[in-house]
């Protein structure tokens, strides 16, 4: 049987085509920055290892425009698998904050929505907590803004 949770994670490979990012993911340079550029040189979203985002739950504003489209499906797979940890409490509220939208589509936005509302859904305080239901009001409001001419990468281009 194929649950929502399978679907949200079907859908994250479908809509996030599998591309390397030239030059620095991280823009800022420190040793903190340098470890993650190096971890995610050479991968794409899929090859980031699961170790490596549990580590790094809450680096998602540091990586550049490109690099964020490139691999916020990671941070989100992640979530999906483990919606009591960490990555999921740090990508719901990275979502909702301003995050830097331009390099997504209107699908892979509409696939982001969904998979905040699963990931939500499978926290420990449930999607009927207040500041959950806060946090995925907010991140509705971002992502459903994001226009339907693709402006970065899209599935078609692998
Ligand atoms: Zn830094």
């Amino acid at each position: 049987m194929t649950t929502s949770r399978d679907f949200a994670l079907a859908e994250l490979l479908r809509v996030f085509p599998q591309v390397l990012v030239r030059g620095r993911a991280a823009q800022h340079v420190c040793a903190e920055c340098n470890d993650i550029c190096d971890h995610l040189a050479q991968r794409t979203w899929a090859q980031v290892t699961r170790e490596f985002l549990s580590s790094n739950c809450d680096v998602l504003p540091l990586l550049s425009p490109e690099a964020y489209s490139a691999y916020l499906a990671a941070w989100l797979r992640e979530a999906l698998l483990c919606p009591d940890e960490g990555v999921a409490t740090m990508v719901l509220i990275n979502l909702g904050s301003s995050p830097p939208v331009s390099g997504f589509n209107a699908e892979q936005a509409r696939v982001i929505i969904s998979a905040a509302r699963e990931i939500a859904s499978g926290s420990i305080w449930g999607p009927d907590d207040e500041a959950t239901e806060r946090s995925i009001a907010a991140i509705e409001e971002t992502w459903s803004r994001v226009p339907a001419n693709p402006a970065g990468v899209t599935p078609s281009k692998r």
